[in-house]
């Protein structure tokens, strides 16, 4: 076995709650302790513990992240009523992704994981497609209600000091209907953009971006000119890196996404971005192999599973059943911070150790073994359907061979 490789500088843990901790704890066990010392400060962010330090334990870690730049978590519960009787907490918690992105003012990019006998429901799709999703303001902070018979409804601004700026109607109404009033920030969008191009560089990856600014000429208008003014910035690191960027309008995006081979990062306003990052991940098969990552403007990166905790099938483990809960995403979390954590400290071996770790889980499921989700889509059938551990055992035997040789 090749000798154990360090980490220079420090990875923010931040472990979770359910099958997601006890699929964590076998990750390091099996596949990074016997390969690599990661200097990590930790932060445990299981609902007990989040509990017992009134939530400080989630503020804390989150700017941990900010401070050193490079973070892994795991997933976590989300309190509602039901946790909180099954915890007895001292209260219903807020979302520690939220808490999390509050702090670091991040976009969230979701990364699906390819392999050669998994098959996306689009057949063009050779690579993956990153859907990097703006997350503030438009119909998620609206402001709505219904109007019940004949009258105006008008569209006013007044300024900080009291004075009327803008007027407009929006519609006379001459009989029942609704209305909705919807907002977004330069700061906001600009904040976004300068995330996209970053990461777009960062993977050297096209980035596409569009939006209806034929028809919502300010509103869209605004977003369009704000990714062109931040391309401006970018332009020559782009043309350096040989990636490039486009805008399109929205439906010709959809368009060219559906009949492309993939590989770019899309950038999507946050409708969009809700809905289509839906759509891609249904296509390339299943939420286990999607990973996700928080980018915040000054290029600091939490990366962690898009799914959950998988609530019901700890509870089955909690039994003593056996579970095939799939750990790739998980896994896929640590080798982008492992990466990300290397190209930072300028340590080749580490980003190799990532590449090497994603390569002996890509292989494993290529060679026929993986776990129950991936069994019904799998091209052709699995050798085996492996159980949790199994599948964790079975990449490290593959990481043997190749971090060895
Ligand atoms: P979930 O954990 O994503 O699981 C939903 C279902 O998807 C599972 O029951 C399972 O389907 C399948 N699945 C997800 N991940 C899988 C994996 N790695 N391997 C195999 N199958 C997998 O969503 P949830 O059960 O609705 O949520 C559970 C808890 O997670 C909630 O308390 C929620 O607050 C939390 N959550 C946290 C995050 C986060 O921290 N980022 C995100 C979402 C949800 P089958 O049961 O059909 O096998
Ligand atoms: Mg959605």
């Amino acid at each position: 076995m090749a000798k154990k490789i360090e980490t220079k500088n420090i990875i923010v843990e931040m472990d979770g709650d359910e099958m997601t901790r006890v699929m964590w704890t076998i990750v390091k066990e099996k596949l990074l302790g016997p390969h690599i010392d990661i200097n990590v400060e930790y932060y445990d962010l299981g609902l007990a513990n989040r509990d017992a330090t009134g939530d400080t334990v989630t503020f804390d870690s989150a700017h941990a992240a900010k401070k050193h730049g490079v973070a892994v978590k795991c997933a976590t519960i989300t309190p509602n009523a039901e946790r909180v009787a099954e915890y007895a907490l001292k209260q219903e918690w807020k979302s520690p992704n939220g808490t999390i992105r509050a702090i670091l003012d991040g976009t969230v990019f979701r990364c699906p994981i390819l392999t050669s006998n998994i098959h996306p429901t689009v057949a063009t799709w050779k690579k993956p497609i990153i859907v990097g999703r703006h997350a503030y303001g438009d119909v998620y902070k609206n402001t709505e209600f219904s109007v019940e018979g004949p009258g105006r409804a008008e569209l006013v601004f007044t300024d900080a000091n009291g004075k009327e700026i803008s007027r407009q109607i929006i519609h006379n109404f001459t009989s029942p209907g609704i209305i909705q009033g919807i907002h977004n920030i330069d700061s906001s969008i600009t904040g976004f953009a300068r995330a996209c191009f970053e990461f777009a560089l960062d993977r050297k990856i096209d980035l596409w971006f569009g939006a209806k600014d034929t028809i919502s000429k300010v509103y869209d208008g605004r977003f369009k000119t704000i990714f062109e003014r931040t391309y401006a910035d970018y332009w020559h690191k782009f043309q350096n890196a040989g990636i490039a960027f486009n805008y399109t309008l929205i439906d010709d995006t959809i368009a060219r996404i559906m009949r492309s081979e993939g590989g770019m990062l899309w950038a999507c306003k946050n409708y969009d971005g809700d809905v289509f990052s839906d759509m891609v991940a249904a296509s390339f098969g299943s939420l286990a192999m999607m990973t996700s990552v928080l980018v915040s403007p000054g290029g600091q990166m939490e990366f962690e599973a898009a799914h959950g905790t998988v609530q019901r099938h700890y509870y089955k483990h909690l039994k003593g059943e056996k579970t095939s809960t799939n750990s790739m995403a998980l896994i896929f979390a640590w080798t982008g911070a492992l990466r990300k954590r290397g190209k930072l400290d300028n340590t080749p071996k580490v980003v190799a150790f990532a590449d090497a770790l994603e390569k002996a889980a890509l292989a494993t499921i290529e060679a026929g073994f993986m776990t129950g989700d991936l069994a019904k889509l799998s091209l052709p059938p699995p050798q085996k359907v492996c159980n949790t551990e199994e599948f964790i055992d079975e990449i490290a035997r593959t990481l043997d061979k190749i971090w060895s040789s």
